[in-house]
Parts: C-alpha cells; structure tokens; sequence
C-alpha cells in the first residue's frame, strides 16, 4: 500500500471546486501538458512535499464544516493507490465524506487503467475528465472547457446534473502568513495572468501554488 502522497497544496475551505464546502488536495505531478494550464507549478513529479497518507486522513478528519474532500492537481490518477487508501481511512471515521477528483484521462480510459485507478475510481462520487483545452474554454460549473464531463458516480450528487452549469467563480484566501493564494476554476481565459498583474500594480505577490482550470 502506498503510504504517501505527493502534495502540491491544501486547502481546508471551498466552496467552488465541488458541491458545498470541501476541503481540497492538490497533488503534485501531472504526465500531460495541456495549453494553457493554469496549474503550471503541479506539473513535475519532482518537487511537492511527501505527506503521509494517515496524517492527510486525521487532517481531513478534524474539519468541521466541510462535506467532502476534491481531489485535484497536478494528476490525482497519478497517485491513485494512495488517493484511494487516504479515502478508505477518512471514511472509516466519517462514512458520509464525500469525494470528487479531476482528471485529465477520460472516464473510459480511467476504467479501463490498472487497479490502482479502477479503485479510486470506484471511491468516487463526482469525477471531472479530460484534458483542458483553450479553445473550448467556456463559463462552466467547475470545469475549464466544454469537452471536460461532470459525471455523477453513484448517488451522492445525482442532483448536481439538474443544476445550473454555470461558473461557481474564484476564491482568493489570505493565509496566516499574509500569503495570497486562489481557488476555483477561471471562468475567462487568462485569468491568472490578469490577476497577477492587477495585484502587482497594488504591491500584492501572488503565492504560486496550486489551483485548478479543468
Ligand atoms: S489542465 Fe490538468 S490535466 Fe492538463 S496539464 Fe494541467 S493539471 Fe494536467
């Protein structure tokens, strides 16, 4: 069993990566490279802090006010066999936590991978799939581009299908550190650089880790 996880980024309050309020992994590590990925820093499998799989469970465990964790990155199939462990012992205390991941393989590829992605899969209650691609960028419910699939796995969030599939926005978090860092899936291409550009013209720096486009 894989003990540790590569860990770009957490985050242990969102409310626009997933249904409600989630508590939000990003791995470190992603084998494809699609234009104009806004996770750029996630990208290399070097890098990212190893953190063990048990101390993520405790973390995810102690949240209060959250309903579930999403999973993203960087490539969480990547890191499948330790994904699938980290949910197994969070819902050993917390039955009801709920699990969403992005991918950047399709769905059909995912189940037909090898064990390892099969059982993540199967620990799932929402998946985002495929790769983001800039042309079909578009203003949509946590997902980058039109060709990426919102699936409902099981019934958890059979009501997320009948919802509006419109952008849940961007959150930007100030750390105790004073750090500046967002969330969320960009609703505009070019968001990141916009963004950083108008906090550097205030005297604000960005904190370059993980978020999300799809
Ligand atoms: S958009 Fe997702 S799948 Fe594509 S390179 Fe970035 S992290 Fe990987």
């Amino acid at each position: 069993m894989t003990t540790h996880l590569s860990v770009a980024r957490t985050l242990d309050h969102c409310a626009v990566l997933g249904p409600g309020t989630r508590a939000v992994i990003w791995v470190q590590g992603c084998p494809l490279r699609c234009h104009g990925c806004v996770a750029a820093e996630t990208l290399p499998f070097e890098g990212g802090t190893a953190r063990p799989v048990a101390e993520l469970a405790d973390w995810l465990c102690g949240l209060s006010g959250v309903e579930g964790v999403t999973l993203s990155g960087g490539e969480p199939f990547s890191q499948a066999g330790a994904l699938a462990a980290l949910l197994d012992a969070v819902r050993e205390r917390r039955p009801d936590f709920g699990a969403m991941a992005y991918s950047g393989f399709r769905y059909e590829a995912l189940r037909r991978g090898d064990p390892d992605r099969r059982e993540l899969l199967r620990r799932l209650d929402l998946l985002v799939d495929g790769p983001y691609v800039a042309a079909r960028h578009g203003s949509l419910r946590w997902r980058g581009s039109d060709n990426q699939r919102l699936i409902v796995l099981g019934d958890r969030y059979a009501h997320v299908a009948a919802e509006p599939d419109t952008s849940a926005g961007i959150e930007l978090s100030v750390a105790a550190d004073g750090s500046l860092s967002w969330a969320g899936v960009p609703p505009t291409p070019g968001f990141r650089e916009g963004l950083e550009e108008q906090l550097a013209a205030r005297g604000f720096v960005l904190h370059t880790q993980a978020r999300r486009n799809g």
